[in-house]
């Protein structure tokens, strides 16, 4: 009998069953689809022997002093800053844009305060702002909004920004200074072994059994648990009862190339020509010297792994009718971007799981007395379902496959394969 079965074995699943299983001694069982732990942060060395995001080039930044001090138990890190340029009218210039981008783009010399005005100059009045072009025509006005931001936007979600909340392009700042990095957070890292390592020392611990090319769906029923803990897409827990929830997807394209530079910066967006957004050379993010370098394109695709959630009014009305469903749901724990229907960042998702956690041991402490004084009220706090029965035939033939299967240092495919 496993305490907890996780569902998901991203950073949402890890964390929590890292969590349950060194601080409360919990038995848990964590389960992935893909042939790999590590969720979408999986990385792993391509042909040519360069260590390659399979899942799109990831970039830890955060804020957050308690996940970066949790996530450091497990990896040493590599100071990193992420640089972005756009390619707008045949120049690289730095996106967010900032006071070189204006300068370069329109051969200025204007000061900080100058771009102040540039910018007032140029800006409609857009309030309140209700669409993402509002909020950027609002900031930069209508020419930057077109070199920048609506061909990226279009490319990215196949809708005009005039169609897509404000939060998506909230999101994107504009600079009045020189600082060129992308993001700005006090912590800004990569895990100098890459993620993979790091999750396979998350998952290192005696008490957590690892079964991967698994389902949840396959299994559920068979393998005994107490309490779920669901890091999967919410509208398939629970047979998309009400329609599916609508994802952007994306086709990554890699290549490998016979020469040690591709590009002058990590990422380089392209905004308005070519099918792809951005391409992304992998040693700036990794640091790895190498003769050769591999780059990844991202083409956005409507079918195909669930990657952005696609944020319009409608899908959050029927997002929060499957919260409701997820709230009644006993004995469950709903985590991670596919089950709360979120874009989060990995921090975020850190912290959301960190957070559940605590949730969970507060509840246990409180469930902790004996089961003959155990009132109906201890267990409904405990959130502790009745019992599955452990000793079915099915149940002694799972924990042998998962026995066999369980190898948390040795988690790399030989093969690769998406979900
Ligand atoms: C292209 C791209 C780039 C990104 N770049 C960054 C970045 O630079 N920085 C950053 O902070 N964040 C980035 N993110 C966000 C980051 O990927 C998420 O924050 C992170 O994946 C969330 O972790 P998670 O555990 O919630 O989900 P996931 O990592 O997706 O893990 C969920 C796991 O559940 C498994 N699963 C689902 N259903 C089932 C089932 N029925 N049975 C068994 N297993 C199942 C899936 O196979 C998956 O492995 C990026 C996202 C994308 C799409």
């Amino acid at each position: 009998m496993f305490d907890y079965l996780v569902v998901g074995a991203g950073f949402a699943g890890s964390v929590l069953a890292e969590r349950l299983a060194s601080q409360l001694d919990k038995r848990v069982l964590i389960v992935d689809r893909r042939p790999h732990i590590g969720g979408n942060m999986y990385d792993h060395h391509d042909d040519a022997g360069i260590l390659v995001h399979k899942y799109g080039p990831h970039i830890f930044h955060t804020n957050s002093r308690d996940v970066f001090d949790y996530l450091s138990q497990f990896t040493a890190w590599r100071s990193y800053e992420h640089r972005v340029l756009a390619s707008v009218d045949g120049q690289l210039v730095p996106i967010p844009i900032n006071l070189d981008t204006v300068n370069r783009l329109y051969g200025l010399r204007l000061s900080g305060p100058e771009l102040v005005e540039f910018f007032a100059a140029r800006a409609e009045v857009r309030t309140p702002a209700r669409t993402s072009e509002d909020v950027v025509v609002g900031k930069v006005g209508r020419e930057l909004y077109e070199k920048f931001f609506r061909g990226y936007t279009r490319k990215q979600w196949g809708l005009d920004p005039s169609e897509l909340d404000a939060s998506v392009t909230a999101r994107v700042p504009t600079r009045t200074n020189r600082d060129d990095r992308y993001f700005t957070d006090t912590y800004q890292a990569m895990p100098r072994h890459g993620y993979t390592r790091l999750f396979e020392r998350l998952l290192a611990h005696p008490n957590i059994s690892v079964m991967l090319n698994t389902d949840f769906h396959a299994i559920d029923g068979v393998i005994p648990y107490r309490t779920l803990i669901y890091s999967g897409p919410i509208d398939a827990f629970f047979d998309y009862r009400y329609g599916k929830l609508p994802y952007r997807s994306l086709e990554f394209r890699f290549e490998t190339l016979d020469r040690p530079v591709a590009q002058p910066v990590g990422t380089v967006n392209y905004p308005n020509e070519h099918p792809y957004t951005r391409i992304t050379e992998f040693k700036y993010l990794t640091g790895q010297e190498h003769a050769k370098t591999s780059i990844v394109s991202e083409i956005p695709r409507a079918e195909g792994d669930p990657y952005y959630p696609v944020p319009r009014p409608e899908n959050a009305t029927l997002y929060r009718r499957y919260k409701a469903l997820a709230d009644q749901t006993a004995a469950v724990h709903f985590v991670g971007r596919l089950a709360t229907y979120q874009y989060y960042n990995m921090d975020q998702v850190v912290a959301q799981a960190l957070k559940t956690f605590r949730d969970i041991a507060a509840r246990e402490t409180v469930a902790i007395v004996p089961r003959s004084n155990a009132t109906e009220a201890d267990l409904a706090r405990s959130g502790t379902p009745p019992s599955v029965d452990d000793t079915t035939a099915a149940g002694a033939r799972i924990r042998s496959t998962v026995r066999c299967r369980t190898v948390a240092g040795d988690t790399r495919p030989s093969g690769e394969g998406d979900e």
